[in-house]
């Protein structure tokens, strides 16, 4: 048993804990010996080299992948919203905005699209507007550009209720503007909801985090995102 619930021990729903968490692919060891914890209400950024293990971290969190050694502490009622790296979406596939964010608020039941309540209209609607979509609703989710694809996928997240939400790498494939804009989202849900997100774009991550966690096979905690920005200036190659 790797996975530890703790029920009722743990008081705050949001708070998850690493404890000598080991998990590798094969010969490959992506990460060990990793502890941390993710405390609640707080923005925590992952930094680290390309194959540091940034993903593999989130998708132990998220429950994809289970620890090889080591425990992952949770509170049994917490619901984790995922964006995961480079997700592939099936762009032919003929969806809009609405209803591929209205899809996050369906917990075990999948109903045709006609049955969504008011409450999960409402829900959906004030998730697309806080991710600044309103007016694309009708929109297909092909014609969006990058960035507005990405905030159509927190606005699903949103929309569902999660209370931790982990995106690996949602700036990689925008431009300025459109991380920019990420980012602002991003800032105006701290506090609300946990937030952990890996980013290789160190300056706005570290800009918005409230912890930074340095990932590179083992997971470094620093004193402040100041105090790791000021590191890496000195020189840990990432
Ligand atoms: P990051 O997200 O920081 O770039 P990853 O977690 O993706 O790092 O990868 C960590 C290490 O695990 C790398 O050495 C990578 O090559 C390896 N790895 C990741 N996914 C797989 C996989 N599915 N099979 C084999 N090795 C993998
Ligand atoms: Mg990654």
């Amino acid at each position: 048993m790797h996975l530890h619930d703790p029920g009722s021990n743990m008081t705050e729903k949001t708070s998850i804990e690493f404890h000598n968490v080991r998990f590798c692919y094969g010969e490959v060891c992506a990460v060990k010996g990793v502890n941390f914890s993710l405390p609640p209400h707080q923005l925590t950024v992952f930094v680290g080299p390309n194959g540091g293990g940034k993903s593999t971290l989130i998708k132990l969190l998220t429950g994809l992948l289970k620890p090889q050694e080591g425990t992952i502490t949770y509170h049994k009622d917490v619901e984790i919203g995922y964006v995961p790296q480079n997700f592939a979406f099936d762009m032919s596939f003929p969806l809009t905005v609405e209803e591929m964010v209205l899809q996050g608020t369906l917990t075990k039941q999948i109903l045709p699209f006609a049955r969504y309540s008011p409450a999960q209209k409402e829900r959906a609607a004030d998730a697309i507007r806080r991710v600044g979509l309103s007016g694309f609703e009708r929109r297909g989710i092909s014609q969006l550009s990058g960035g507005q694809l990405q905030r159509a996928v927190i606005a699903r997240t949103l929309a569902s209720n999660a209370d931790i939400i982990a995106l690996d790498e949602p700036d990689a494939c925008l431009d300025i503007d459109a991380a920019k804009e990420l980012y602002g989202i991003l800032r105006t849900l701290k506090g609300e909801k946990t937030i952990l997100l890996a980013s290789h774009n160190i300056e706005p991550a570290l800009d918005i985090a409230d912890r930074a966690l340095y990932v590179n096979k083992t997971v470094r905690e620093y004193f402040s995102p100041h105090a790791l920005r000021d590191e890496l200036k000195g020189g840990i190659s990432i």
